[in-house]
């Protein structure tokens, strides 16, 4: 067996079902609103997440930070949980293009109510205003935590009682509706703009999605187009999108058995998972960070340090159970030369 790649969810490659969906799409010009195979795909996207309208855009990063700027003024201040990929993996976007700021609140991602009233000052004159909050689910840095649907109602009620406008960054929202068994509509019912990604556990290779009311998704429009992310025969990639939400969808459930099964697997060989695996992510504790990685990186096992003592690994769509249990080996033999 060659290379495993645990790194991310984002390093499958389309397989030739998704190419041939992809070579043979139906193409017209975006900007004017003539890709048929986009507008499919928009209006898919809309129906599952039962919102008015939704927008293809090309990454997660550009779905986040263009709702942000619809929903925020600069000044502002957006709540996120702790470790919000807005925050922390979009190179300083709030600030730099929105012109917001991000204050945490929280643990580990969650959050409840009580958190943002307690955030949320009332002396607009001397305090930055709090305009919004987001909820990422699931939760990557936490380690692909669900946001429990009762704690998330409970941020919606506080959020609407302040008048706060509400963004969901669902980049692996079917992730949530897997492990769940609760609708994406359901999700995603009291977000203003509610954002998932094509190019994560679904398998494409390109794109994510902003869905809203028709207002809202208007905005965001203009928003995308200020972004330079207008695009134009763009139906090759929403054909990908919509092969993976018609095909890719249900099989989640085999990448979150295949992390459990890693997760077990590590805790035999004496490894601290924590927290339990709730989706396709396996966060394990270990004590030699630099040697662990030459060690498994030696026998093509690709996993990345989240943190200093702390390793992610995340299960897809090109890692099969034998994979798992191929990479458990290698981690086996890494164990016996005394490095953990
Ligand atoms: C991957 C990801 C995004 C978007 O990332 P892109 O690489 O820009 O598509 C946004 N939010 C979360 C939680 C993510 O994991």
């Amino acid at each position: 067996m060659g290379i495993i790649d645990l790194r991310s969810d984002t390093v499958t490659r389309p397989s030739q079902a998704m190419r041939k969906a992809m070579a043979t799409a139906a193409v017209g010009d975006d900007v004017y609103g003539e890709d048929p195979t986009v507008n499919r795909l928009q209006e898919k996207a809309a129906e599952l997440l039962r919102k008015e309208a939704a927008l293809f855009l090309p990454s997660g990063t550009m779905a986040n930070q263009a709702s942000l700027r619809t929903l925020t003024r600069p000044g502002d201040i957006l709540l996120a949980g702790e470790g919000a990929h807005i925050l922390r993996y979009e190179s300083g976007a709030p600030a730099a293009l929105a012109g917001i700021q991000v204050q945490t609140i929280g643990r580990d991602g969650l959050f409840d109510g009580a958190d943002v009233r307690a955030a949320i000052h009332p002396d607009e004159a001397h305090y930055a205003p709090t305009r919004a909050v987001a909820i990422e689910n699931t939760h990557n840095a936490s380690g692909g935590r669900v946001f429990p649907l009762d704690r998330l109602k409970d941020v919606v009620s506080a959020a609407q009682e302040r008048g706060l406008a509400l963004h969901l960054d669902g980049a692996r929202l079917f992730n949530a509706v897997i492990a769940t068994g609760t609708a994406a509509s359901v999700w995603a019912e009291p977000f203003d703009t509610a954002t998932f990604c094509l190019s994560k556990g679904l398998g494409a290779p390109v794109g994510s999605l902003v869905c809203g009311s028709a207002e809202a998704i208007r905005r965001v429009h203009r928003a995308r187009k200020l972004l330079g992310g207008g695009m134009r025969q763009v139906g090759i990639l929403a054909a990908a999108g919509l092969y993976a939400l018609e095909h890719q969808v249900e099989r989640l459930a085999d990448d979150h058995a295949n992390a459990r099964r890693f997760a077990d697997g590590l805790e035999k060989l004496g490894f601290a998972v924590d927290p339990p695996p709730e989706t396709n992510m396996v966060m394990f504790g270990v004590d030699d960070t630099t040697g662990f990685l030459r060690a498994i990186r030696a026998r093509d096992l690709w996993i990345n340090p989240m943190r200093e003592g702390q390793f992610r690994a995340v299960t897809h769509l090109d890692v099969s159970e034998s994979d798992v249990d191929e990479a458990l080996e290698r981690i086996g033999e890494v164990v016996a030369e005394g490095i953990r």
